[in-house]
């Protein structure tokens, strides 16, 4: 019958577009569901990620990051180089083309695998029913055996400073300007905030970042944290802890801020600030109340360790349901949702799944953080390598940083691995294999890694966690 599916997936971001292919390559009939209108104002697949998040501000961080290199290091390797301009413009132009190549990539991939596009807003009727509202409000409805949830994430909202039109703007409006503004305001020194804060500030912003925690990066190990503050502050981010915003009036383009921290009431005028502290789950309205879909106060799907939600058939996975707002979680999610409706089995290792701050230094983590291990009282040995004993971090006049591995002082296992350094976010792949094989020190003594690398830092990190470091004096932590 028409309008029939095994499966219909309701949202195109990484973790529903990556279920449903999976489901369609097991063998179901499978469509996808979404709404997104991108940049040229047509219908987009790929979600925040793709269009808004992730790969935007990617290609924003490397072009940046290229003129950054040109103009503060080409000296060091004896490269004079004259004049250097920078078109902002053209910058944010090859962004828009990067994006829509991987959104149409997407769209590819989905014909490919004969998954349907269901271009509209889907909710959840009775009886596994998904109504299907399109842009001008036409809606049809579909049935379907399972139905997977993938909603994603939006950026959250504060009342002392509401978004305009282009001076107080979230993360996506953030990824648009063509030149960059003389002082910029950042509230949140979280992912975001350090990434976007990043890329300004290579192009000529003053950036300052309103923090309202006491501690910087508190998810970060704080060996790494404090030291991730010390290179940021270096390189221009002026990062302001426990500041929190209360007012922001914008009068003649300026946005007036104001905001308290321990010593009092403060004063700062910025001409565009970025609203970042945090994205809340899209799940407004996304089920009709008779299904009775059980929904947190957060805003979050409940689902249980296999993203089941409260209905038989019904899932929920990425950004919509617990856990951490990460791309690679929730394509993870994916495929286990696909693979356990197939009748196979499958799961997420939440203990091992990496996390990347994509600054410079690159920060990258996976497992658990010191203040983890010494809150829970398990017995653990550390080992520390800086990247400036890394012959190739000096060859490639990027020695700032370290890696910090984290293994049970009995079993030898590996706990955690924390890394700020040069291409972290490549070293950690290594280290979240290491744990996902439930790997030890050992393991990673004995295997032998390419010299001159960047990774070699994390095997003497290893070594060093049983006081073996060979390029670098071996001493006691605690
Ligand atoms: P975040 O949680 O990383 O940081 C938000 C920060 O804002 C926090 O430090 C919080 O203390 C602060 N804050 C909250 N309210 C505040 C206020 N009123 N005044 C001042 N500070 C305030 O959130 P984010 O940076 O918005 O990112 C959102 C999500 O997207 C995160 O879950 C993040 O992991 C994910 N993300 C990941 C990546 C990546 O993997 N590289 C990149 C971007 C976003």
């Amino acid at each position: 019958m028409a309008n029939e599916y095994n499966v219909i997936v309701i949202g195109g971001g990484p973790a529903g577009y990556v279920a449903a292919i999976r489901c369609a390559q097991l063998g179901m009939n499978t469509a996808l569901v979404d709404d997104f209108i991108g940049k040229q104002g047509k219908p987009v697949l790929g979600g925040t990620c793709a269009n808004v998040g992730c790969i935007p501000s990617k290609a924003l961080l490397e072009s940046t990051e290229a003129y950054e290199n040109i103009v503060k290091s080409s000296k060091v390797h004896g490269i004079s180089v004259n004049e250097v301009t920078v078109d902002v413009a053209a910058m944010v132009t090859r962004k828009d083309k990067i994006v829509a190549s991987m959104s149409s990539g997407v769209e590819q991939l989905l014909k490919a695998n004969k998954v349907t596009w269901l271009k509209g807003r889907g909710r959840l009727l009775p009886e596994k029913q998904v109504e299907v509202t399109d842009h001008k409000g036409k809606t049809k409805t579909y049935q379907s055996e399972n139905i997977i949830f993938a909603t994603g994430s939006s950026p959250v909202e504060i009342p002392s400073a509401p978004l305009t039109d282009d001076v107080i703007v979230n993360s996506s409006g953030a990824l648009d300007w063509d030149s960059a503004p003389k002082r910029l305001g950042i509230i949140g020194a979280g992912v975001i905030g350090l990434e976007l804060g990043t890329v300004w500030r290579r192009l000529g912003s003053e950036v300052t970042l309103l923090e309202a925690q006491d501690i910087f990066l508190p998810m970060v190990d704080q060996e790494i944290g404090k030291e991730a503050l010390r290179q940021f502050s270096s390189q221009g981010l002026d990062i302001r802890l426990s500041a929190r915003v209360t007012s922001s009036i914008v009068e003649k383009g300026v946005v007036n801020l104001t905001y308290s921290d321990p010593e009092g009431e403060h004063t700062l005028s910025v001409d565009r600030l970025i609203v970042c502290v945090g994205r809340r789950p899209c799940s407004e309205n996304i089920a009709a109340p008779e299904t009775d879909l059980l929904i947190d106060e957060g805003g979050f799907i409940h689902v249980d360790d296999n993203c089941e939600t409260n209905l038989p058939g019904v899932y929920a996975i990425g950004d919509v349901v617990r856990g951490p707002m990460l791309a690679h979680k929730g394509s993870e999610e994916g495929i286990v949702v696909a693979e356990r409706i197939a009748g196979n089995h499958a799961h997420v290792n939440y203990d091992a799944i990496p996390s990347v701050i994509y600054t410079h230094p690159e920060i990258s983590w996976v497992g658990k953080t010191e203040e983890e291990l010494k809150a829970s009282g398990e017995d653990y040995n550390a080992g520390v390598f800086p990247f400036a004993a890394s012959g190739r971090a000096r060859a490639m006049n990027d020695a700032n940083g370290m890696v910090k591995v984290l293994i049970n002082k009995q079993t030898d296992r590996i706990l955690g691995v924390h890394i700020i350094g040069p291409q972290s976010s490549e070293i950690i792949g290594q280290a979240v294999m290491a744990l996902e094989f439930e790997g030890t020190s050992e393991d990673i003594a004995s295997t032998v890694f390419a010299h001159p690398t960047l990774s070699e830092a994390f095997h003497e990190a290893a070594l060093g966690a049983d006081g073996r470091a060979i390029h670098i004096v071996n001493k006691k932590r605690k």
